[in-house]
């Protein structure tokens, strides 16, 4: 079988060029006689391949030299425990937008540890929009501000005057990038912690990346267990334990991958290009239905429905069949989803909408 068109919003499909020089090297790694998936994470080789890694992630993202950057176990759902417990004590109390299920579930997490203050959406499930700035109640003392910058369910994504609201208030900005990290350039010194798990537009499941600014750390609770602590990690090079050694290698290729094609500059252009496609397409179209307010759709999330959702067990076989695959929503959403993040080449786009318009005359 030929590989597939896969929409899965994560473990998400990696660059093909990325595959084909993992298979290459599989057995024996630039002629050590080993799988990187066999080595020592403390030798020599294996040194000289984190840092590579870490020096590729840097230019890629035009990460500034007073951030650190943190190779973590436990995904992003863990930096939703990690970030209170390195960043307040109790009693403190910190703001959290809630655009979705992922801000949600941050929330859940931190209310362990300290008041959470919902500056919007505290009532919504699955919101569509997000709302006004003028409408959003932020805290006078809040340690920090707590954003998801792109919700992956809905596929809803905070767009440029939210952002600024945020940064205008002058507090640490702890921003979630799970599904949109590198999809476009960003301003990284604006933040004051951006992280992201690994199984969307880095490489395979299995780490979390976080750029932390250095002077936040230090400050984690006396009780923050070990391997939760950023300290310790930064003190590490992210090697207190034994890391996730495959998965950061595949990242690496992920980062030189980003770097052949013209960064995240060129990669943005394209991300642009495939996402105006879609959602044209389903404008224009009465037999589909993107919910999402226009202006806050994501670049890597396109969700929709059918007119006659009877029709949507056939539409995942024939799709299937068509070598489009996983393109069912969540079932927290429901409808559809076709994720298009990075390594989904523009070609596959241009497939979906091809099969979509074919299922719509069919169907019509
Ligand atoms: C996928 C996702 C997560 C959870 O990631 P895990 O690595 O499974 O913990 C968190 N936030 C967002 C925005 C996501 O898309």
């Amino acid at each position: 079988m030929t590989r597939a068109y896969n929409f899965s919003a994560g473990p998400a499909m990696l660059p093909e060029p990325v595959m084909q020089q993992a298979a290459a090297e599989f057995l024996n790694w630039q002629n050590t006689g080993m799988s990187v998936m066999e080595m020592s994470h403390r030798s020599k080789e294996y040194m000289a391949l984190a840092h590579k890694m870490e020096a590729d992630l840097r230019q890629v993202m035009a990460i500034p030299s007073n951030y650190k950057v943190l190779f973590l176990h436990g995904g992003a759902s863990m930096q939703f425990s990690a970030i209170p417990l390195n960043l307040t004590q109790p009693g403190d109390t910190v703001d959290y937008l809630n655009t979705g299920v992922w801000s949600t579930k941050a929330i859940v997490e931190a209310r362990r540890f300290v008041h959470v203050n919902v500056v919007t959406g505290g009532e919504l499930d699955n919101p569509v929009t997000i709302a006004d700035p003028v409408e959003w109640h932020f805290s006078e003392n809040a340690k920090y501000i707590h954003i998801c910058v792109n919700e992956t369910i809905t596929g809803l994504e905070m767009q440029t005057s939210h952002l600024e609201a945020v940064f205008a208030q002058g507090k640490p900005v702890i921003a979630d990038m799970s599904s949109n990290i590198m999809c476009r350039e960003i301003d990284v010194s604006r933040y004051a912690m951006i992280y992201a798990g690994a199984q969307k537009n880095i490489g395979p499941a299995g780490m979390a990346i976080a750029i932390v600014r250095e002077d936040l750390l230090g400050y984690a609770r006396d009780d923050t267990p070990t391997l939760l602590n950023w300290q310790v990690y930064a003190n590490n090079e992210s090697m207190f334990n034994t890391p996730s050694t495959y998965s950061w290698y595949l990242a690496g290729l992920v980062f030189e991958w980003l770097q052949s094609i013209g960064g995240v500059a060129q990669m943005a252009k394209i991300n642009e290009r495939k996402a105006t496609l879609l959602y044209n397409y389903l404008d224009q179209s009465s037999f589909y239905h993107n919910p999402i307010h226009p202006a806050q759709r994501s670049w890597m999330n396109v969700t929709f429905t059918l007119k006659n959702p009877a029709l949507e067990t056939d539409f995942l076989s024939q799709a299937k069949a068509a070598g489009l695959l996983s393109l069912k929503g969540h079932k927290a959403f429901g409808g559809m989803r076709a994720s298009i993040y990075n390594a989904m080449p523009e070609a596959g786009v241009v497939a979906l909408i091809a099969f979509l318009e074919q299922f719509a005359a069919q169907n019509a």
